[in-house]
């Protein structure tokens, strides 16, 4: 669990003056109600905010793996969708030196992982504004509901960050539901003998007066706060030009060098099968990051840059985390109950990719996971608690519904579905239903069957 934060000195004082008479919102006009202090999420009732919607977040970190302590200041550019007179932020531990909104200090207080902003001018609907948080401490890692740990986890020599579901809240402030994505530029200063990884396009390196070492890195297009990554650590780095322009960066932590080179080579080649597949790449940075980190046991599909275990950088798990740059970063869940759009699609392309290149046919792959019982534990569109959001049925019986549909529609108007669905839904979100709709209009008929059974059903269908 993360650690409980404790309302600082400074942030009482700065309360108590901005409640003094005078200082409120009311003299501007604007009556303004707080932001919700979560977007009631099914799983996580209290993550992400409302009243407001984020379009960039400018992170400026400072980190030090001797020591730990992670030196933040998070600019958050957002537009207001209700007459505000406070929001919220998610945040985990940690400890808040500052705030201002517009400039102007803010008063700030923290209960568990909600971190209060109260501007000292209300903020009408409609008006951007930029939130800034100054914050240093050593960041927790969070354990999931499943047992497993995410966010920020220290390395022996640096660290590496992992946001699925909830982990960024670990390392910044922010709105952290899949469905508030932005844009992102971060500026990471380290110490010479480490290297610093992020999403993106990496903009600038430069030495610090003090010897350091910062390096930018900027990220265009709209990205969920839990795909959001820091890699820290002695990689070596190399790079590489997929799809004509798409810069290629690749870092691996040295002692999974020499072990990763030959798949780090055949990247641009699985990009370029993969736009045959599922249409033009979403983004304009491409890679992997390759951590020797024990503690990690699991591959994340960070965007533009997934970031891998060495045990795990294999091309099959390679193959599914690149597809889900177009099926869960590109296109993103509504909510956490549409995982399985993230999970079944990107198995799915596992299951298409060795059908297409290593002759294993995906209904071989479908019966394999039809004899299997786990996979029928609960319906792939209902997960019935936080801990089974990464259970088999989400990964195998959502794969297995992709399958369904395309024999009950044919290779032809599935292979439509398959481009059509990342092309309509482009860098937005979408839910369960949006994909239903979807496919239903592509195929030019009611599916409903083909739902109740695979999707929604709770039982095992008799034959496969
Ligand atoms: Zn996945």
């Amino acid at each position: 669990m993360p650690r409980r934060s404790r309302t600082s000195v400074a942030a009482l004082a700065a309360v108590l003056a901005l409640l003094a008479p005078g200082c409120t919102g009311i003299a501007s006009g604007v009556r303004g109600t707080p932001g919700a202090a979560g977007l009631r999420d099914p799983y996580f009732p209290k993550l992400g905010n409302g009243g407001y919607d984020v379009g960039h977040y400018g992170l400026t970190l400072a980190y030090d793996p001797a020591s730990g302590r992670l030196d933040g200041t998070a600019e958050i550019t957002a537009r207001a969708t209700q007459d505000l007179s406070a929001f919220n932020l998610d945040l985990a531990g940690l400890t808040v030196r500052g705030a201002t909104v517009d400039g102007a200090p803010a008063a700030y207080n923290r209960a568990g992982n909600e971190l209060t902003l109260r501007p000292r001018e209300e903020l009408p609907a409609g008006t951007e504004f930029r939130a800034t948080v100054t914050y240093s401490g050593v960041p927790e890692p969070i354990t999931d509901a499943d047992g497993s740990e995410e966010g920020w986890l220290r390395t022996p020599d640096g660290a590496v960050a992992v946001g699925e579901p909830t982990g960024s809240m670990s390392w910044f402030p922010g709105n952290h539901h899949p469905s508030d994505k932005a844009s992102y530029d971060l500026v990471l200063t380290l110490p010479a003998r480490v290297e610093g990884l992020s999403n993106g396009v990496r903009t600038a390196r430069r030495t610090e007066p003090d010897g350091r070492v910062t390096t930018v890195w900027h990220t265009a297009e709209p990205m969920a706060s839990y795909l959001a990554t820091v890699a820290i650590g002695r990689y070596e780095t190399g790079t590489a030009t997929a799809l004509g322009a798409v810069p290629v960066l690749t870092a691996v932590e040295r002692p999974a060098a020499a072990g990763s080179a030959a798949l780090r080579k055949e990247i641009p080649v699985i990009l370029a099968r993969q736009v045959k597949r599922f249409g033009p790449y979403p983004f304009s940075a491409a890679g992997a990051v390759v951590t020797g980190n024990e503690s990690l046991d699991y591959a994340l599909e960070t965007q533009t840059r997934p970031l891998f275990p060495a045990g795990s950088f294999d091309r099959t798990t390679f193959v599914h985390e690149q597809a889900h740059q177009w099926f869960g970063d590109s296109v993103t869940p509504k909510s956490w109950r549409d995982i399985w759009l993230n999970e079944g699609f990107a198995t799915y392309a596992e299951w298409l990719y060795g059908e297409e290149y290593e002759h294993v046919p995906a209904r071989t792959r479908f019966e394999r996971a039809f004899a299997q019982d786990a996979n029928w534990a609960f319906p792939p569109a209902a997960p019935p608690a936080a801990e089974n959001l990464f259970d088999p049925p989400v990964y195998q019986r959502g794969a297995m519904v992709l399958h369904k549909l395309r024999e009950t529609v044919g290779d032809r108007v599935f292979d439509e579905i398959l481009r059509g669905w990342p092309a309509k839904y482009r860098h937005a979100n979408a839910g369960t239903d949006d994909f239903t709709a979807y496919a239903e209009s592509v195929a030019g008929r009611d599916l409903d069957a083909l739902w109740d059974v695979w999707l929604y059903g709770d039982g095992k269908p008799g034959k496969p």
